[in-house]
């Protein structure tokens, strides 16, 4: 149970005034439920302003603070913007410029004859400056005043800057005090703040030592619940699982197994014939051929007589690997089934009964597999696919079905950087698929200037014609994010004019059934075109998609754009990727577009991806997807992670499972970060 003095940071949002069940939408979106959520929501930047005497001072593009006297309404003529003509002290005019519906409010607050303190951005406007869409319009000095270091924070359609700002304020209000959890040697030696002022100065400016604290607070919450999963896990009884080769002695493939295939196969045999616990992570790049080994392993299960189940990360994913591992298992009279949310009423009551009986052998599926109605008659193998995206301390609390723990093969296709690996897992065993099956051929790679579309768009249209299918990716930095899906839209609307209804679309915001309709129209061939965001990133496979044009390449990070790029080049033919970049490119955004011309090993971009994002691009930028953490940048994590691990393993060594009082701090951190499922553990081993 969790700590009461942490009951506070768990009361729901909608205890903070102003926010109704109105707001509940847009606040799900950013993960927002929970005062704690609120408190750990912290600023992208901060807009820094200046007070100015007069529009003298001024220059293009700052960020002010200026009184105006407000001398002129200009009506919009046609769809141009609402314009107001201003006067500073000095008789210096400028025009503040409102589109659309913001001309109504604006023309209230800002009536002529009257002074107004002005917050915004100055631009050049032909020969006058203007300030479009002002940010703060007040009769008073104070509030705009106020504003002089403004928190920005990332928000969803439905929330403005204001609102976030106030919420943030009212939950900073209501942070109890905690214990200290982080060792006083480090604390002394960094000049980290404490945990609540470490809050409340980061919600305030870009406070370096705040956010380390912060980030490191949760590195540290996360590398302990991992090794306590570990410890937990050496300390349990599993079912050792021994096989005839039975079975693997039917599988018919079409090809032989790689080296890297045969020994990662080799490795895992031998873990499961032990009694301990398998805890072992398969890394290897998209397209190593990590199916046939899962497949493999699966099998030796179900040789020894138990049973095995796939999970993965989305329904499309789990549909795909039932039906690659029915093709696989055709003729070995395996028994296999699909299990997704989406399964209800009969056909669902059939395989909830033939997983209690044992005659479905292996279970494919998204986490429903493993809710409380789905029981086992003896689960004794769980893969983990793809799993970077889920913490995985949680997905192995969730597989303990049984009286016996199940030996867990965690699978990743992103070649992350060591560090990373050590975040992600915690101190598993790994197997490297450093071998890509014979006969691939380098996917060729090409900048492209997004001015030359109309040749993108003919080698597209020529593409087709052979017979071959394409993806068209367009970037979705979040998949709230209303502008990009427009764009994404609008694409496929501009696609689909030329190309007729060949083109399919698929994103993140589609109802499950649409996007799988699409995506199986795009499987079958029957779509030559899939215009995509990046849900397409994990897993698909379609060996005769050759062709992926990206567009704006320049925003995607470079393990990102490997992952997407790990689509094509799966079959036979030449494929060719297409990397689509805008005019203004930074140097950074140049080399990284350099190296994925050069280069094909996810590995060694994986490591260049972390030294390129180093200083300023990576402030600001949420990790997520690359990694299980919420505040914690890269960079924090590569400076950061090896003391949070060591800290951590001192911790449960030598207070002995987290005893005494810096032990019941930690224990409160692990709650707080909700990694108590560590907690649990150490409860129950
Ligand atoms: P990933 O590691 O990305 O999950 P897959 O398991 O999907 O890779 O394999 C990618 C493709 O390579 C599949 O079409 C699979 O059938 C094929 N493949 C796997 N192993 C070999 C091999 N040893 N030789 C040739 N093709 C292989
Ligand atoms: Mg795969």
């Amino acid at each position: 149970m969790r700590p009461e003095t942490l009951n506070p940071l768990f009361v729901d949002v909608e205890s903070l005034e102003g926010v109704g069940p109105k707001l509940r939408k847009p606040l799900e979106k950013l993960g927002l439920t929970r005062i704690r959520d609120v408190a750990y929501h912290l600023p992208d930047r901060f807009v820094e302003r200046r007070v100015l005497a007069n529009l003298d001072e001024a220059s293009v593009g700052e960020n002010v603070i200026v009184a105006l006297t407000v001398r002129e309404h200009r009506a919009p003529s046609g769809r141009g913007p609402f314009r107001v003509l201003a006067e500073d002290a000095a008789g210096n005019v400028c025009t503040l410029t409102y589109f659309g519906r913001a001309s109504y409010a604006a023309k209230k607050q800002l009536p002529i004859g009257e002074l107004r303190w002005v917050a915004g951005r100055i631009d050049q406007y032909g020969q006058m400056l203007q300030i479009v869409h002002p940010e703060h319009v007040s009769p008073d000095s104070a509030a705009p005043i106020g504003q002089q270091c403004e928190a920005v924070y990332p928000l969803s359609e439905g929330l403005t800057q204001g609102r976030v700002g106030a919420m943030a304020a009212q939950a900073l209000k209501t942070l109890p005090d905690l214990p200290e959890w982080i060792e006083p040697g480090l604390i002394a030696k960094t000049g980290w703040p404490a945990w609540r002022a470490a809050l409340s100065e980061a919600h305030r400016g870009m406070n370096a030592l705040a956010r380390d604290r912060l980030a490191y607070d949760e590195l540290l919450a996360n590398a302990l619940a991992l090794m306590l999963v570990r410890e937990s896990n050496r300390a349990q009884r599993g079912t050792p699982l021994v096989g005839d080769g039975a079975l693997r002695g039917r599988l018919r493939l079409p090809f032989a197994l790689t080296g890297a295939q045969v020994r990662s196969i080799a490795e895992i045999e031998g873990d499961l014939a032990q009694a301990a616990p398998m805890l072992r992570l398969l890394q290897g790049d998209v397209g190593s051929g990590k199916t046939v080994v899962a497949l493999n392993a699966m099998l030796i299960a179900v040789e020894a007589g138990a049973q095995a189940a796939l999970l993965a990360p989305t329904e499309i994913l789990a549909r795909q690997h039932f039906d690659t591992l029915s093709r696989m298992l055709q003729g070995t009279g395996v028994e296999i089934a699909l299990l997704t949310g989406r399964d209800k009423g009969r056909a669902r009551e059939a395989i909830l009964m033939g997983l209690l009986d044992g005659s479905i052998q292996i279970v494919v599926g998204t986490h429903a597999i493993f809710q409380d109605s789905v029981a086992y008659r003896n689960l004794a193998l769980v893969v983990i696919d793809e799993q970077h995206r889920f913490g995985v301390g949680q997905r192995l609390m969730l597989t303990r079905k049984g009286r016996r723990v199940p030996h867990t093969l965690a699978m990743t296709a992103t070649p992350i950087p060591r560090t990373l690996t050590l975040a992600q897992y915690g101190e598993m065993e790994v197997s490297k698929l450093d071998e890509l099956p014979p006969g691939r051929q380098a996917i060729d790679t090409r900048v492209v200037a997004v001015e030359r579309m109309d040749d993108v768009a003919g080698a597209l249209a020529r593409h087709i014609a052979t017979g071959q299918q394409a993806y068209w990716v367009c970037p979705m930095v979040n998949e709230s994010e209303t502008e990009d899906l427009a764009a994404a839209e609008s694409r496929y609307a501009a696609l689909q004019a030329r190309f007729g209804d060949t083109v399919a679309l698929v994103h993140g915001q589609l109802r499950p059934e649409i996007k799988d309709a699409a995506m199986e129209r795009f499987a079958r061939g029957e779509a030559s075109l899939l215009v995509a965001t990046t849900v397409i990133e994990v897993g698909v496979d379609v060996p005769n998609a050759t062709l992926m044009v990206i567009e704006q390449a320049e925003r995607f990070g470079l393990a990102q754009l490997h992952q997407l790029r790990g689509r094509v080049g799966r079959g036979s033919e030449k494929s060719t990727c297409l990397l689509l970049r805008g005019a203004q490119l930074s140097e950074t955004a140049r080399q990284r577009l350099a190296l994925m011309r050069e280069t094909q090993d996810g590995f060694v971009l994986a490591e260049e991806d972390l030294k390129l994002r180093g200083g300023g691009e990576l402030l600001g930028t949420r990790q997520s997807g690359d990694t299980p953490f919420r505040i914690a940048t890269l960079e924090q994590i590569t400076k950061l992670l090896p003391l949070a691990h060591d800290d951590a393993r001192l911790l449960i060594e030598r207070d002995g499972g987290l005893a005494g009082p810096r032990g019941e701090a930690a224990r409160l951190l692990l709650y707080l970060f909700e990694r108590d499922w560590g907690v649990q553990l150490l409860r129950s081993g």
